[in-house]
């Protein structure tokens, strides 16, 4: 019985879980420069200049995620249409697909 799996960590992720153990933790909880993956049931923590968590972001669609990172812009196109748009349809995608795998 284990109570943690390490083999679906990504690396980025465990070296920021290692990092919070050795400062202070904040007493809410939150961190101003990350938020929680908007993927349905998922409660992991990412970055700001992330949409979501790296095992989600993977079954975005390869051209889904082009059109992410042209509405971005490296920053310049956050809080566009265009930007909240192709998040929208990133999270829906992902979020059908992660309900078409639970209830096929
Ligand atoms: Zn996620």
């Amino acid at each position: 019985m284990s109570e943690r799996s390490f083999g679906d960590q990504s690396n980025w992720d465990s070296g920021a879980e290692r990092l919070d153990y050795l400062t202070d933790p904040p007493s809410s909880g939150e961190q101003s420069d990350s938020h929680r993956c908007p993927v349905g049931g998922c409660a992991k923590q990412v970055p700001d200049h992330m949409l979501m968590c790296g095992r989600h972001w993977r079954m975005v669609h390869p051209n889904l995620q082009r059109r992410l990172y042209a509405a971005w812009a490296r920053g310049a196109g956050a809080g566009t249409e265009a930007h909240a748009e192709a998040m929208r349809e990133c999270v829906d995608e992902v979020d059908w697909k992660v309900g078409a795998e639970a209830k096929p």
